[in-house]
């Protein structure tokens, strides 16, 4: 693979003496918002893996603001997705306990206001390519394409919700990677509404992504309109796959091929911006969605130093990587200053002058740290288990420097680990006085405070977190679950509805 020229140290130089701190342009910026799939903490060559091979985002993190503190919402798949398309935790929309199913009765609520909603009544014109995950429903009820994205190209759910071992097979011939989880349908890609191709072919769904996503770009900048593109990728979620370009490639195994195939797509954007010009009117947000399934094992991701993984609220199910990237706009370094996906549309709203939607956000506006230097106007964060229950609320608080655990509750998606408190095994937990953490000094939480007796000097910051947990729970308004809706068999994609027997029909 050949690097992006426009990417060299010697631009870094050139470019950064135009760095600008203040975001003062009254064009609103276009934005690319990317986000991967069980991608952990310690995943990224710039996050510290020694064998993975991510030079674009290493790059991009080189170029612009990477964060060591930052929160996704959920620590499964739909939940997280939900939260960063609202800027609402998840509990507030119903997308809880747990994830979808292609057959899921629920969806994300259609009066959910997503970013992409709010970017279009700004004239801008959206797109989504990838991994939906909020539902599909009767007629494509759900689908992006009723949640603001004017242009879809992805499957609408997890890859490992159909049996994909018969689908990696196709030519080129890339190897199967192992079972999947559930065999509920073939899976499609869509195309707006319509099934464009079923089942996927895996080997070559990246490259469709990736074209889909430059065209939409270039038209966007043809007819000079300001874009929004989410792209939501399937890896690194297990079960990995990768094109003939990357499958092989990787010192670090199949998982590391996927990464390598993200890592491509990102440097062939970011490529796409500078070929363009845009580079200066353009934001690029790169995270995931939540930690690493390590009962995957080599297959499952890492997330770092920090405790556990997916399903967990210990920092590896929720702390993720993230980098922004704005050329000229966004001084390049790293933060660890607190912030979330909660705070994207918050930020964007106002890059793009769109007024907020008359609803309760959980979220901040980043922009004065992002571009004044400013402190981030976050200083707390809240940890929803993956199956939320109203009645316990949070299982952790952050405030600052110090986290706090109420629950600790280990989970299957993080087995295998050589610590016990992640696994299945770990029962959910009620800790009175709660667990207590320095993160500066701890950030793997291996030392509890407040054990064997509460330190004098620490009861303050204690009561304060006790506080806050109190109000934060008294202020959550919990939507009715969507997915305790359940699942109705006939709501599964098929591109031929009336063939049997379902779903091997369901080829197009
Ligand atoms: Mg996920």
């Amino acid at each position: 693979m050949e690097e992006d020229p426009n990417m060299t140290p010697s631009i870094i130089f050139i470019f950064g003496c135009l760095l600008c701190h203040t975001a003062t342009s009254s064009d609103p910026p276009n934005i690319i918002l990317i986000f991967a799939d069980d991608l952990g903490f310690g995943d990224l060559g710039c996050y510290g893996h020694p064998t993975s091979h991510t030079p674009y985002l290493d790059k991009m993190a080189a170029r612009g603001l990477r964060f060591t503190d930052f929160y996704t919402t959920g620590p499964v798949c739909s939940p997280s997705r939900a939260g960063l398309l609202t800027g609402r935790f998840q509990s507030r929309s119903g997308v809880y306990p747990g994830v979808f199913y292609p057959s899921s009765v629920g969806g994300l609520p259609l009066n959910e206001v997503t970013i992409a909603e709010i970017l279009q009544s700004r004239g801008y014109v959206t797109a989504m390519a990838g991994k939906w995950h909020l539902g599909l429903g009767r007629n494509g009820t759900f689908l992006p394409t009723r949640q603001g994205f004017q242009n879809y190209l992805g499957v609408p759910f997890s890859h490992d919700q159909g049996p994909c071992q018969n689908l990696t097979c196709f030519p080129p011939k890339t190897l199967c990677y192992g079972t999947c989880d559930l065999g509920e349908a073939l899976l499609p890609v869509f195309i707006n509404e319509q099934i464009l191709q079923q089942p996927v072919n895996f080997p070559g769904l990246v490259s469709l992504y990736r074209e889909f996503s430059k065209a939409f770009i270039h038209k966007a900048v043809k007819e000079k309109k300001p874009f929004f593109l989410y792209y939501a990728p399937h890896h690194t979620h297990y079960p990995q796959f990768a094109s003939a370009e990357y499958a092989g490639y990787s010192q670090r195994g199949k998982f590391g091929d996927a990464l390598m195939e993200v890592d491509g797509t990102v440097g062939e954007l970011v490529k796409s911006v500078w070929d363009m010009g845009i580079q200066n009117d353009t934001l690029i947000i790169f995270t995931s969605d939540n930690g690493p399934e390590t009962m995957r094992m080599e297959r499952g991701g890492s997330s770092g130093l920090l405790k556990c993984g997916k399903s967990t609220t210990y920092e590896g199910g929720l702390r993720e990587p993230a980098i922004m990237y704005w050329e000229g706009k966004i001084k390049p370094g790293v933060t660890s200053e607190l912030a979330s996906t909660l705070d994207i549309l918050p930020t964007i709203a106002s890059l793009a002058g769109a007024p907020l939607p008359n609803v309760t956000l959980d979220g901040y506006d980043l922009s004065r740290f992002l571009f004044n230097g400013e402190k981030s106007p976050r200083n707390t964060f809240y940890y929803y288990p993956s199956s939320i229950d109203p009645n316990r609320g949070i299982y952790a608080l952050r405030m600052g420097k110090y986290k706090a655990h109420f629950y600790t509750e280990g989970a299957f998606h993080s087995e295998t680990t050589p610590d016990p408190a992640c696994h299945a095994t770990a029962l959910l937990t009620e800790h009175d006085p709660p667990l207590l953490f320095d993160l500066d000094t701890d950030p793997a939480e291996n030392y509890n405070l407040l054990t064997p007796v509460i330190p004098e000097e620490l009861k303050p910051i204690v009561n304060e977190i006790l506080k806050e947990r109190d109000r934060f729970l008294k202020c959550m308004t919990y939507g009715k679950s969507e997915i305790n809706k359940g699942t109705d068999p006939s709501l599964r994609p098929c591109c031929n509805p009336e063939c049997t027997p379902k779903p091997s029909c369901c080829h197009c």
